[in-house]
């Protein structure tokens, strides 16, 4: 990470170097004062639909630029004298200090000793900032402004996106998207010296795809991770790496969706930063982000598939938002109809003003969804159910619905008169099938009886219901081998109304039986870190979730999705303790593989502070999950960064040691070692757990050859073993729980409960 080790690279000369690198378009704050809002708003749109990032320099020499309120001293008064959680770039870990001790670290600056590398995100931003920036930004440009539909969500389920940031030199905010393919503003408000404050890396929308795969090869998600990626890295992109410094007054936009890096200079800078739910973000959500969102289970936390119906409610948007959203809406609408001639009862749920998100992909559900009666509290959205995800009780499930459809329909009435003549065409596929109908379908199939068929490919038996027939040969194909040899995305497969023909009759099935010319050679899988529901209770029943490459034993090394795990520190496979083995992980050996994706490549990830804000700050209740209050320390960064690694059996746990955790003195991140204090957890139980899970990998080993090989009684053997060991393993992990949590619970008791908090949420 040359941006860590080295002084930071100026903008000129990364520009002289050529491509990628090319400048920012560049606009001064006189360029639009003498426009009108409107004229503003639509100055404003072009550049967001042009889809480049672009900064207006010098807002703060306007007049209504209150100096006396927009400055640290005043942040540091206004704001909670609480301690707060304090990212250190450097060591990916969280440290808790007061703002205001924070923003007294040029004091170090003046005396030489420069802190580096901390960065203080989603602070919350005083009301007089707010009442500040209104004062001079045109609306186009606010938050919950003209050009915001998170204006029109009700106040108390609007995500809070309005944050102040406060970093010293060298903290950064790696490459990432922000949540819900919103445009995100940054400001800078000040920053310490006379150079620039900051340097800013972007890319455009023409370049999402490239940048996805740029993304995917160094082996980070371009959708939910943060990534720093340096410059020398940054030469070998193959599509515009746009660049810009930023100054005091600065405001950089960038558009809907597309990836960004900001990189902190000067030894403090001051920002507000705030996300706009842009018409083209809400276009990139459903479009782009959520299929993703809901296949690896990310939250969405911009509650958009709530927005078209709220914003059509409401009006007053201009006419072509509302006849954009009015088609967004009438998609959503028609997708959920369920098309078939016994339409399966529907039970109207009133939520009371809560949103109801999937248990399962945490998406937020607008209207119809299945619901299953044993649990009473675990909901699915569609795409959730029809992809074989439950909970333990699969076929229990009822129709719920929020919002009936003679209501929906009234609303597409009153906004198509006020439209009248300005509806966009719309065309509709009518050999799709709906997502209603799909799960009205699987809702069926899952309550036939265990009616099991054998695989082509996997020369296994499977409950019927995950995988299709022939039209012609009649033979049966389970959908997760479909998807791993023949690379097929289930959603659209299913919708596709054609009668399917299989590989074999097709004659490019590439199985080991089949031996066709011209086998169909299977793209290879990134290797990922198992899908995990968001509510513990969720089950994976097959299908394509967890569908990891061919290369069997290939077995990342380093892992965790957690994001927050320093580079030196060596890593193991994040696994969540089960407390049982469901039925699936029995039936379909390899599912089991826990491999996880993300080999760690030596840099540094500093997502996690602002990616949980997103989602801690939601100020409502929600239907299932807990979240801790915002800003509170992730109990998990400490139980899974500092639990025993079990690479070093003889590791100590540091919870005893206070100031690590507590204070940020220097050089913290090097005194975060083991000490020889006594240890906590029981250093046998932490052998036996790293024992038990190389065998449990070995033996999974073996049940992949077997099944390679068809054996499947011995693989069966070896099943039931896996079984056994998994069990000895969750047993241990629960006694190592419990002897970390009393010691704890002695040294630091408020810890404690949320370590207990967030173990009962994982289920462990
Ligand atoms: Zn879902
Ligand atoms: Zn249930
Ligand atoms: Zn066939
Ligand atoms: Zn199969
Ligand atoms: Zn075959």
């Amino acid at each position: 990470m040359d941006f860590l080790q080295q002084a930071p690279p100026s903008v000129q000369d990364l520009l002289r170097a050529g491509e990628p690198f090319i400048p920012f378009s560049e606009y001064s704050v006189q360029d639009i004062t003498h426009l009108s809002e409107d004229e503003t708003t639509k100055w404003v749109e072009a550049k967001l639909r042009d889809g480049k990032p672009f900064v207006i320099r010098g807002f703060s020499r306007l007049k209504e630029w209150d100096r006396s309120v927009l400055n640290n001293e005043r942040l540091g008064s206004l704001s909670s004298s609480a301690a707060i959680p304090v990212r250190n770039c450097h060591t990916g870990r969280d440290a808790k200090m007061r703002l205001q001790d924070l923003l007294s670290q040029t004091e170090y600056a003046r005396t030489g000793n420069v802190r580096e590398f901390l960065y203080a995100k989603d602070l919350q931003c005083p009301q007089e900032w707010i009442k500040a920036l209104d004062a001079f930004l045109p609306s186009a440009m606010r938050h919950l402004g003209s050009l915001d539909l998170f204006r029109t969500l009700p106040k108390e389920i609007a995500p809070e996106v309005l944050m102040a940031y406060v970093g010293t030199r060298k903290s950064s905010s790696g490459f990432h998207r922000c949540f819900s393919g919103t445009v995100a503003l940054n400001l800078l408000v000040e920053s310490e010296g006379a150079g620039p404050g900051s340097i800013c890396f972007g890319t455009d929308k023409h370049s999402q795809a490239v940048y996805d795969t740029y993304m995917e090869r160094l082996g980070k998600s371009p959708h939910t991770d943060w990534t720093d990626v340096s410059t020398t890295q940054l030469k070998s992109a193959n599509f515009p790496i746009y660049i810009t410094h930023q100054q005091p007054g600065d405001l950089v936009i960038f558009p809907s969706a597309t990836a960004h890096q900001i990189w902190n200079i000067s030894p403090m800078v001051t920002k507000v930063v705030w996300n706009v739910m842009h018409s083209s973000s809400l276009v990139s959500f459903f479009d782009y982000i959520q299929p993703f969102y809901q296949r690896y289970c990310h939250a969405d936390t911009g509650r958009v598939p709530l927005i078209p119906l709220h914003a059509l409610i409401r009006g007053s948007l201009g006419t072509e938002d509302e006849a954009l959203l009015l088609d967004v809406f009438l998609k959503l609408l028609d997708d959920e109809a369920i098309e078939t001639d016994s339409v399966p009862p529907m039970k109207t749920v009133d939520t009371q003003g809560a949103v109801v998100e999937c248990n399962f992909c945490g998406l937020t559900i607008w209207n119809r969804h299945l619901h299953c009666e044993q649990c009473g509290d675990f909901d699915l959205c569609l795409t959730c159910f029809i992809s074989g995800r439950s909970c333990k009780h699969v076929a229990d499930y009822t129709w719920a619905e929020l919002i009936p459809r003679a209501y929906c329909m009234e609303v597409i009435q009153s906004t198509r008169n006020r439209l009248r003549g300005r509806l966009l065409s719309r065309i509709k596929n009518p050999k799709q099938k709906s997502l209603g109908a799909l799960a009205a379908a699987a809702a069926d199939a899952r309550k036939q009886p265990m009616m099991e068929r054998l695989c082509h490919l996997c020369r296994d038996s499977h409950p019927a219901w995950k995988g299709v027939a022939c039209t012609q040969c009649s033979a049966f194909f389970c959908f997760r081998g479909l998807h791993r040899h023949f690379d097929v995305d289930l959603i659209p497969f299913l919708r596709n109304t054609d009668p399917w023909v299989c590989p074999k009759c097709s004659h490019f099935c590439n199985c080991r039986c089949c031996h066709f010319p011209l086998p169909y050679s299977s793209k290879d899988k990134p290797v990922r870190s198992r899908i995990k529901s968001i509510d513990p209770r969720g089950r994976i029943m097959g299908f394509t979730d967890n569908v990891f490459d061919q290369k069997r034993g290939k077995r990342a090394s380093m892992a965790t999705h957690s994001a927050s795990l320093p580079p030196e520190v060596p890593s193991r496979v994040h696994k969540r303790a089960r407390t049982q083995v469901s039925d699936e992980e029995a039936e379909l050996p390899r599912q089991q593989e826990d491999y996880s994706t993300f080999p760690n490549r030596g840099m540094i990830q500093s997502q996690s502070t602002e990616d949980t804000i997103h989602t801690n700050a939601r100020p409502y209740v929600m239907s299932s999950r807990s979240i801790g209050p915002k800003g509170q320390l992730r109990i998990s960064d400490l139980v899974e960064e500092h639990s025993p690694a079990e690479a070093e059996p003889s590791f100590q746990a540091p919870f005893r040691h206070a100031t690590p955790l507590l204070s940020l003195t220097p050089g913290d991140g090097a005194s975060r070692r083991p000490t020889n204090e006594p240890s906590v957890p029981a250093t046998t139980d932490e052998a036996s757990i790293s024992f038990l899970e190389r065998k449990l990998e070995e033996l999974r080993r073996y049940a992949d050859e077997l099944l390679d090989l068809s054996l499947v009684d011995s693989h069966a053997k070896v099943q039931e073993k896996i079984s056994q060991l998994q069990g000895q393993i969750e047993e241990r992990k629960r006694r190592k729980a419990e002897a970390l949590f009393d010691s704890l619970d002695r040294d630091f008791p408020e810890l404690a409960t949320v370590a207990r908090e967030e173990a009962r949420r994982r289920g462990l």
